[in-house]
């Protein structure tokens, strides 16, 4: 059931268009990412939810009901920030209360929420604690109890990881999706970090200019990124630029690659995707590519030269020339291959994705 819906939303700051035409839904219990470069408006997106921001136009639904023009206090939403924006001179206790206090709760009713709240982030006992004294980590988690203390109907976060350092953003990742799934909330996640929100978000959407260009679950976007852009950002893609040849029946397509000059076959679920004789971008992931030290020269076949060699632990990653085609490929095993020594590199057609441009 849809909890809270965006239709058609847009904002200008003076000439700049920081969000266009955004349309989402987000789920009852659902943990739901924003995911773009730094710039495309998810900061904009996250506050105009929040209140925080009027729209220039389109409407915000919560619940059935429209909040477009409603107050920040009378959403009643808990928002996490990526600078924890706490009270320095405030100790663990009153911070988290903040929020109790505004709402003019009972005091043995503050006392037992912020209580329940610091167990819930595994900071019981630091209620005396003043937060300049805590590291990064925690304070970022007293800023998550402050947010959660109050309850509330959905849950914002700005990038609220991207200043704890590699380690503890995963350990802190992993315990905030346990939280949330445990209190049953729904959130609405705002990451620049591909990595990030695929190992949070339900769903994603991914935002480029102002704009969604796709939404779907992890596994989808990465799998099926529906344009370039979105392949683009998701990295590690081969694009490789293609003409697709007239002569090829309408469910097999046949491309000549712009560069190499070689040939690719993949099955075509719709026509109007690939229009004949014109440019347009093939992707396939660097774990899809099979490279084998023999092979013979045939459709979806490239000869190769090994250009580059990175061994990263589990996988090695191989940088491949073949013809003047640049590829990488992600290999479990390098099978003995040193830079200079010629391969095969096969392009399984169903791992070939045809995009849409842009
Ligand atoms: P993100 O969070 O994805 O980095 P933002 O939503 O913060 O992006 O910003 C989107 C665009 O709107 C940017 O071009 C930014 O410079 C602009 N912008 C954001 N807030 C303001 C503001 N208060 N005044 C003027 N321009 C703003
Ligand atoms: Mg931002």
């Amino acid at each position: 059931m849809t909890l809270l819906s965006l239709k058609n939303v847009s904002k200008h700051f003076d000439s700049t268009p920081a969000v266009a035409e955004v349309s989402l839904n987000v789920e009852r219990g659902e943990f739901f990412g924003l995911l773009g470069p730094s710039g495309c408006g998810k900061t904009t997106t996250l506050r105009m939810i929040a209140g925080l921001e009027k729209p220039d136009s389109g409407t915000i639904e919560f619940d059935g009901q429209d909040i477009t023009n409603l107050s920040p206090e009378r959403r009643g939403f808990g928002m996490v920030f990526q600078n924890y924006a706490l009270f320095p001179h405030l100790n663990v206790f009153e911070n988290v209360a903040f929020g109790l206090r505004a709402r003019h709760k009972p005091k043995a009713e503050i006392a037992q929420r912020v209580t329940s709240a610091l167990e819930l982030v595994q900071l019981p006992d630091y209620e005396k604690r003043r937060v300049d004294e805590l590291s990064g980590g925690q304070q970022q988690r007293v800023a998550i109890a402050r947010a959660v203390a109050i309850e509330p109907a959905l849950l914002l976060f700005d990038e609220p990881l991207s200043n704890l350092d590699v380690a503890l953003r995963e350990e802190t990742r992993g315990e905030l999706r346990e939280l949330v799934n445990r209190l049953g909330l729904t959130a609405v996640y705002v990451t620049h970090d591909q990595e990030e929100a695929f190992a949070l978000c339900d769903r994603i959407s991914v935002m480029m200019g102002g704009r969604i260009l796709q939404t779907g679950k992890p596994r989808e976007l990465y799998e099926h990124p529906a344009k370039i852009s979105v392949a683009r950002f998701l990295g590690r893609n081969n694009l490789i630029r293609v003409m697709r040849l007239s002569s090829s029946k309408s469910t097999l397509g046949e491309f000549k690659t712009l560069q190499g000059d070689h040939m690719l076959r993949l099955p075509i679920p719709h026509d109007e995707l690939a229009p004949m004789n014109k440019p347009c971008f093939l992707a396939i992931r660097p774990e899809h590519l099979l490279i084998t030290r023999s092979g013979a020269r045939s459709e979806n076949v490239l000869p190769a030269r090994v250009r580059e060699l990175n061994f990263a632990g589990a996988t090695s990653s191989i940088k491949l020339d073949a013809n003047g085609l640049q590829l990488e490929a992600l290999v479990l095993q390098p099978d003995g291959l040193a830079i200079g020594d010629t391969c095969f590199a096969t392009l399984p057609p169903e791992r070939l994705l045809l995009l849409k441009n842009d």
